[in-house]
């Protein structure tokens, strides 16, 4: 039996709902799923309410971006998954849409940059193409491939939209001690996602960070991951097991705005067993 704990709905930046997300993992055989939308608990509250198939053992999620600790400048992307929070908990959602209104501010600049560059998209577009649900940075790409101005979604992130290139519009994050406090306040696991795309190059750094994380609360790595290799998991493996952390699992999964992602079974070899999703929810 497999699983998928890392899954993007409509209330984020994937193309799916909630409620086609559930039919689709039935459909697929996989025995438990997380729906963790970007800094944002909808796509869960949305799945809960619209009722759990019985087949489909369900964990309430959310992926968090946040900062890193200080000491450790990573380039890339630092998102805290966040399972089986009580999805009503007043703190996190306070952090969560304050983390909202940080990518509300954020588009508009972005838009500006690219009009500067002669890249003319219009808020309303962009609202448009969401239907009022948060907008990410998926969503611009989406759109310039679309009316021509990039050639997919991965080189308008190469060439605009990406950390470091001319469209990049940072954002107010909480830092991670922060983020990881706000999970396990709301009666949650904190989960350190897709360690590989921190772009942390040495291993003794990615340790440390590990500790660190480990020291404000943290209970997991995420080492099942489409872009992790069979030996970058084996290490994240090792790594989970020193510093006595849960092992978790999930695709990314974001329906058409990654085609190359499937549910439940990332770019068609990833298998995480149902065995990760007991242990998480024999440790709640
Ligand atoms: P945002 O929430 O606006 O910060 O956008 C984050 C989303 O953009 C994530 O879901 C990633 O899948 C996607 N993303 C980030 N970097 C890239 C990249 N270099 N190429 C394609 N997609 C990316
Ligand atoms: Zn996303
Ligand atoms: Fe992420
Ligand atoms: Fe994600």
């Amino acid at each position: 039996m497999r699983i998928d704990l890392h899954i993007h709905s409509t209330a984020s930046d994937g193309t799916l709902s909630p409620s086609e997300i559930l039919t689709l993992a039935q459909q697929l055989d996989i025995a438990a799923i997380s729906i963790t939308d970007h800094d944002t608990l909808k796509g869960s509250e949305d799945a809960l309410s619209c009722g759990i198939p019985p087949s489909v053992k369900f964990l309430p999620g959310v992926e968090i971006s946040a900062d890193p600790p200080p000491a450790f400048d990573c380039s890339g992307s630092f998102h805290i998954l966040g399972y089986a929070v009580d999805i009503h908990n007043s703190e996190l959602n306070h952090t969560l849409s304050m983390l909202r209104d940080s990518r509300e501010n954020r588009n508009p600049c972005i838009l500006k940059l690219l009009s500067d560059m002669g890249i003319e998209i219009a808020l309303e577009e962009v609202l448009n193409l969401t239907g009022g649900s948060q907008i990410g940075r998926p969503h611009i790409a989406q759109l310039m491939v679309k009316k021509g101005y990039a050639r997919s979604i991965d080189a308008a992130f190469d060439e605009y939209l990406g950390n470091g290139r001319p469209a990049y519009v940072n954002r107010f994050r909480f830092e991670c001690e922060q983020t990881i406090t706000a999970v396990l306040n709301a009666g949650g696991i904190p989960v350190l996602a897709h360690p590989f795309l921190l772009n942390i190059k040495e291993n003794d750094v990615l340790e440390n960070l590990i500790a660190v994380l480990a020291e404000m609360g943290l209970r997991g790595i995420e080492v099942y991951y489409p872009e992790h290799t069979k030996d970058l998991m084996a290490y994240y493996t090792q790594l989970a097991r020193r510093h006595d952390l849960l092992i978790t699992g999930g695709t990314d999964f974001h329906g058409d705005i990654k085609p190359e992602i499937k549910m439940g079974s990332g770019k068609g070899d990833l298998f995480i067993p149902f065995a990760l999703y007991e242990k998480l929810i024999s440790s709640l």
